[in-house]
């Protein structure tokens, strides 16, 4: 059994939860239920921060708020003085109802809409990150005419694209994002950004993938964006004042994972910058990084009551829970791999091997294949560890099956943070067919 951060077993045999029982927590909140071990993800917070520190180097740790985009995250994330990604108008606006600085909200995103961008500039927020051309011309074009300043970072592709064990060299990349650095795209952006009055170009920004277990492709990324800043200093004059490098550090799903701890991480990259840095007439930049799943992913643990069993002779027992792929549709989506145990009974030995069903009308919803258990049977609460990052945020109402509540826990406290919604909910933005408006008739 591997517990995070403040998880234990109590007195009374039950896994608590930064001094909280969770059984208690699910007889008052009931399941399934999102519980976040806030101390945790302070202490994840804290060791990016402190590694700049240290190191003394100017930087900022942004949330990408993607991972799980709430209020009372943003304001957890603003406590712990980091900064925020946002990729939409809605994560944005959940950011701007947080009372988050927008000084230090950066935006994200492919394909921002006018609206979208007008929003941003209306809140005055740090930066955003240009993906495409088409989108530097609109930014430009709208700023023009706004008669407003905004800082920018150019979204590269390196082409690095870094997996769980290892990462590759694509050359030419193929991918929806950003400007391609190898073929010459990026270095047209930086010019054409440079033109403008309006446009303050802060640097380039780059995100090589998620789950990221080495700093191989960080470090081969700095290389590769520091060499052609080098060139451009020659050819342009251009000083970078930022290297954003993106998230996808690694985290510990299952026992086949093995993550860096977050100050290595940092420290690698930032000794390699400094060496790159050293060889060239650059002046050392502020590191940005913008880690999600690193800050929350195994803070959060999800609570189900285990409900109906079905035995398949010589094949495979399934243990059906009270939830499944509308909270948590990451197996489902990348096969993704979750432990868990018995909340009610965690120290009980484990006796047979079973396979965790969720109740959505689909046979790929499964949450865990083959996970050794004590005999498990209606009543018995089930934890799944690991549930903080990309759970909720991509939780949906396939099956009309409410949302579940997120609790947040700390020092024996626990406070209600997303309410469960309720089946008036669901139906809240349904119209009747006798009170649907004909819209297309005079
Ligand atoms: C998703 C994303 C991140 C965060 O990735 P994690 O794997 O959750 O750390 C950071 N930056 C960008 C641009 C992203 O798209």
């Amino acid at each position: 059994m591997h517990l995070y951060g403040t998880s234990g077993v109590n007195e009374r045999g039950h896994l608590e939860i930064g001094g909280v029982d969770t059984i208690e927590l699910i007889e008052q909140f009931g399941t399934p239920l999102y519980v976040y071990d806030v101390e945790l993800i302070r202490e994840r917070a804290r060791g990016f921060k402190r590694t700049f520190e240290e190191l003394g180097i100017p930087a900022q740790v942004a949330y990408a708020s993607k991972a799980f985009s709430s209020i009372a995250m943003i304001q957890l994330a603003d406590q712990e003085g980091l900064s925020l990604d946002v990729v939409s108008a809605g994560e944005l606006y959940t950011a701007i109802k947080a009372d988050f600085p927008t000084e230090r909200i950066h935006f994200h995103g492919n394909n921002k809409s006018e609206e979208e961008l007008h929003m941003a500039l209306d809140h005055k927020i740090g930066c955003i990150v240009v993906d495409n051309f088409s989108e530097l011309v609109l930014l430009e074009e709208i700023c023009t005419n706004r008669e407003q300043k905004v800082k920018i970072l150019l979204r590269v592709t390196p082409g690095i694209e870094a997996h769980t064990h290892d990462y590759i060299l694509t050359g030419q990349e193929d991918s929806k994002f950003g400007f391609d650095l190898i073929n010459g795209q990026a270095e047209d952006a930086l010019r054409q950004a440079l033109q403008s009055e309006w446009l303050e170009v802060l640097g380039l920004h780059c995100h090589i993938g998620s789950q990221i277990f080495q700093t191989t492709g960080f470090l081969l990324a700095a290389r590769k964006i520091i060499g052609k800043l080098d060139s451009w200093h020659g050819s342009i004059g251009y000083q970078p004042k930022v290297l954003n490098l993106g998230g996808g550090f690694g985290i510990r799903y299952t026992q086949e994972d093995d993550p860096l701890p977050a100050s290595q991480y940092v420290e690698e990259i930032v000794r390699e910058v400094q060496n790159l840095v050293a060889d060239t007439d650059l002046q050392m930049p502020e590191i940005w990084i913008e880690p999600g799943r690193s800050l929350v992913g195994d803070a959060g643990v999800t609570l189900y009551k285990v409900g109906s069993e079905k035995q398949v002779p010589n094949v495979r027992k399934y243990i059906a829970v009270d939830g499944g792929m509308s909270d948590n549709i990451r197996p489902a989506l990348y096969e993704a791999k979750y432990d868990a145990i018995l909340a009610n009974r965690p120290l009980d030995p484990v006796e047979e091997t079973v396979s965790i069903a969720g109740k959505c009308c689909e046979s790929g919803d499964m949450l865990i294949w083959d996970l050794p258990l004590p005999k498990a049977g209606r009543g018995d609460v089930l934890a799944v560890f690991c549930t903080g990052a990309y759970g909720y945020s991509m939780s949906n109402n396939y099956n009309r099956i409410p949302r579940p509540a997120v609790v947040f826990v700390e020092n024996g406290e626990a406070r209600l943070v997303i309410k469960r919604e309720t089946f008036e909910d669901l139906i809240s933005l349904d119209l009747a067919l006798q009170e649907a408006a004909v819209t297309n008739k005079e």
